[in-house]
């Protein structure tokens, strides 16, 4: 509720309540998201650029309301987060990702990664690491085929904890991407020392290679930053083919994004592969 700025009294907001109240509606519908089976992985393509061939895949949580249809993770992340939601619910999406991975690969579609993101709240939790493995242990997905996205904000916020984190990440063989690249504040001191596998060039870069604002030589300052540290470098939010040629020419390894493929359900994913092994 807000002071009235003049008088200092509360003022009743009829708007503001309405707001608060169907946040708390909506974070008690979440608690119960995962026992309804309302929660389901979209998985999109993520592309060689040189071959256009399938690398990896990266998982995408839906959220199904049975009233209000589908609700973009934009919007419940954040209040996922917010309620500490997010952990009970990441750890679905981490089995969840790692036994859809073993039912590809028993359909013999074993080749590609599959990407999972992670929210800073869980993976500052000291069973992380464990949960991680337990999933892989009891889906029996490969280690190697797992990897996890991580925003520049955690991969920076205790470095000496998130290195020794990672460390055993990697020893389980998991790979580690560092999600929306650019838009944070890294050290590149600190990036140096941590076992990374590939920056994510954020989408607004590669949005704006397009207009007058041109982030060309700030894409090509990432991959040759990349370059330098040994890393891999994949951009977001693809969607022409202008760009596609501008990232090939930089030398850009990866590409994700509508040019190539909108997150799919499980079932579109083999389609997909389907379709490319025609080309
Ligand atoms: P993100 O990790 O940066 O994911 C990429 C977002 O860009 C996705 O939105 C994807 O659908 C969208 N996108 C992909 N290609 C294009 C393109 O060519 N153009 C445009 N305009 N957009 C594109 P989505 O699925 O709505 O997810 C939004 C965010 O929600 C994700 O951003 C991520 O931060 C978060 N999120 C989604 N699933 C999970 C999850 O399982 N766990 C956590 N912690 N966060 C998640
Ligand atoms: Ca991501
Ligand atoms: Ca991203
Ligand atoms: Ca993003």
């Amino acid at each position: 509720r807000a002071k009235h700025r003049k008088t200092g009294y509360e003022v009743f907001e009829p708007d503001m309540n309405r707001r608060t109240l169907e946040r708390l509606q909506l974070a008690s519908d979440l608690r119960r998201a995962v026992e309804r089976q309302e929660l389901e992985l979209h998985y999109q393509p993520q592309v060689r650029l040189r071959d256009g061939e399938l690398i990896g895949v990266e998982a995408l949580l839906r959220w199904r309301h049975p009233e209000r249809g589908m609700i973009s993770p934009a919007q419940f992340i954040p209040l996922a987060e917010e309620t500490g939601l997010i952990v009970p619910l990441g750890a679905w999406v981490l089995q969840e990702a790692c036994r859809q991975g073993v039912e590809w690969a028993n359909q013999g579609h074993a080749s590609f990664r599959i990407a999972v993101n992670v929210s800073a709240l869980q993976f500052e939790r000291d069973d992380f690491v464990s949960t991680v493995s337990a999933s892989l242990a009891s889906t029996g997905f490969a280690s190697e085929r797992l990897e996890l996205e991580l925003t520049e904000s955690i991969v920076m916020r205790d470095v000496r904890e998130t290195t020794i984190r990672m460390e055993h990440l990697r020893q389980l063989g998991v790979s580690i991407a560092v999600d929306d690249f650019g838009t944070g504040y890294s050290s590149l001191s600190y990036l140096q020392r941590l076992p990374l596998n590939v920056l994510k060039i954020d989408r607004s870069f590669v949005q704006n290679l397009r207009d007058a604002e041109n982030a060309l030589p700030v894409v090509k300052a990432i991959v040759g930053l990349a370059n330098h540290l040994g890393l891999s470098t994949l951009a977001e939010g693809v969607e022409t083919d202008s760009e596609l040629q501008l990232l090939l020419d930089v030398g850009c390894d990866f590409a994700q994004g509508y040019h190539f493929a909108r997150p799919l359900p499980p079932g579109e994913i083999l389609a997909f592969l389907e379709q490319q092994a025609r080309k």
